[in-house]
This record gives structure tokens, sequence and C-alpha cells, in this order.
């Protein structure tokens, strides 16, 4: 039986004394019929995924069919070699890699959509940069990626992860709480601090609309990738830090789905509505089609 909701995941893991990733683990074997060691090794093959991506995209700077966006990982490469940032090398490699892994999307490069295409760049930008820069095991990466799935799965079990569902909450919302799990695993937290990191996550991205201009996961998605990533950290920073959500994660859950019927259709990946239907948006788009 399926574990439905993070309320049943908790008391599994306190009833049986075990991480949020040994249940993941057990739960993945379960539905795929396979063995823990196969697990393990298709988790390690989607990390190694998500690494190719990120290593193809950092050295690309191939423009989309629109000539709107695939250059922006370049720029931030540039400019963090010549001005440094302001928050220093994790939030360079952080932001570079979600741009790395977002713009190897528009180009048609293989790239892991975790839960989606548009969301592809936030789990691996933080798993793989945090990895790299607090020199994580990949034992304690691969434990991160799937205590990420299962918060996924669960998530999936109350809302259909789309933008044409529930808005951009159900695809970089919950890849930045995806994220946000795999990082206080990654990190030491234990169970009950990485529900609240996602908790944080998922509850300050309620609300969030798709309006991809012209109908192309460009604008605004392959930013958003680096924003949500971020915003996946200071959820584990807080959570780790012990700051709680006073909304149990199942309740925001059930708060993402209804705020998702609620949206109106226009901003629901439609392109109808919000940053699609801005005048430039609209310009934009007559250029494209009277250029192709
Ligand atoms: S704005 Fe819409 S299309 Fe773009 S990433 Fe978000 S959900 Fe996907």
């Amino acid at each position: 039986m399926a574990i439905l909701s993070f309320e049943e995941l908790i008391n599994k893991c306190e009833n049986e004394n075990k991480k949020i990733y040994e249940i993941a683990l057990e739960e993945e074997s379960k539905i795929q019929d396979e063995t823990f060691d196969v697990i393990k090794i298709r988790t390690l093959e989607t990390l190694l995924a998500m690494k190719d991506a990120i290593k193809s995209g950092l050295l690309s700077n191939e423009k989309s069919i629109s000539n709107w966006c695939g250059d922006d990982c370049e720029k931030l490469q540039k400019g963090y070699q010549t001005k440094g940032s302001i928050l220093g090398k994790i939030f360079e490699k952080i932001t570079t890699y979600a741009l790395a892994t977002a713009e190897e999307n528009l180009r048609m490069g293989r790239i892991v959509a975790c839960p989606t295409a548009g969301s592809c760049g936030i789990v691996p930008s933080v798993i793989i940069a945090v990895a790299e820069e607090k020199n994580i095991s990949e034992t304690e990466q691969l434990n991160g990626l799937i205590t990420a799935g299962l918060t996924g799965l669960i998530v999936s079990n109350k809302v259909q992860l789309a933008g044409a569902v529930a808005g951009c909450q159900a695809e970089c919302g919950v890849a930045s709480a995806m994220a946000a799990a795999a990082l206080t695993q990654m990190m030491g937290g234990d169970n009950n601090e990485i529900i609240q990191a996602t908790s944080l996550a998922l509850k300050n991205i309620l609300g969030l609309t798709c309006d991809p201009v012209c109908g192309l996961v460009e604008v605004p998605c392959i930013k958003r990738n680096a924003f949500l990533a971020i915003h996946a950290v200071t959820a584990s920073e807080l959570a780790l830090c012990g700051v709680e959500s006073k909304i149990p994660l199942d309740e925001i859950v059930d708060t993402l789905k209804i705020t998702g019927q609620l949206m109106s259709p226009l901003l629901k990946e439609t392109s109808q509505g919000g940053l699609a239907k801005t005048k430039t948006a609209i310009e934009l788009e007559k250029k494209l089609f009277n250029n192709k």
C-alpha cells in the first residue's frame, strides 16, 4: 500500500525507527518491484544524468528557436568570474547549475524531469552544487535524491504536478520543496527537519501561476529555476535552525490543490493571462510568428 500522506510517512518512520530515505527506498522497491540494489543503481543513473545535463549546459550558449533564451548560464559564469557574487560560491554554483539544466531543456537536451521538465533545474542544482562545495558523499546525495523523490510522489498523490492543473506552484514550487527535502537530508537533518524544510518551501510558493509567454517553457520558466533553487536552500537553512511551519505539510499540500482549483484557467499554462498577456509578450509573440 502506497504512502498517501506525510503524516503516514512520519508515523511509519517513527514506528520503524527509520529515516525518510530508508522508507523511500522501500517504497520504490515495491513500486518498481525491484531489489534495493536495483533501485540504488537507478537512482545513481538519475543523479549521473542530472550531472551530465549540468555539464552540457555549462558549455553551451545555444539559443532557443525563439532566440529569447539560452545564454543566461554563460552570462552568470562570466559575471561570477569577473565580479564574484554577494553570497559566495554555493550561491553561484546553484544558480548557474539551475540555469545550465533549464537551458538544456529548451535545447531539447537530455534532462531529468523532477518533477517536470519546466522545473528540471531546481533539484539537481541544489543537490550537486552543495555536494561539491561541502564534499558530501555520493551515498548522501543519493539519500537526498530519493528523499526528494518520495516527497514529490506523496504530493502527486493529491495534486497532479502540472502547470495546466495547478499552476507553477505544482511544478517549480513542488521541485523547490523536493530540493529542500533533499538538502536537509544531505546536511544531516532529522526527519522532522526534512518535513519542516519541505513545508516551508511549499508554503511560501502557494499561488504561483503558470503564464509562459507564447506557450514556450522559456519565459519565465528558465530563470524561475534559479530563484526556486535558492528558495529551497532558504527553507532548509530555516528548518535546520529549528524554524517550523505552523501549518502541517499535508494541509499545505491540500491548500496547494485548492489554490490550483481556485486559480483562473487564464493562469494555468494557457498563456492567456499574466506575463503571457503583457504588452511586451504580445509583441514578442507577433515577432516570433512573423519570423517563422
Ligand atoms: S511557468 Fe508553467 S510552463 Fe513554466 S515552469 Fe512553471 S509550470 Fe512549467
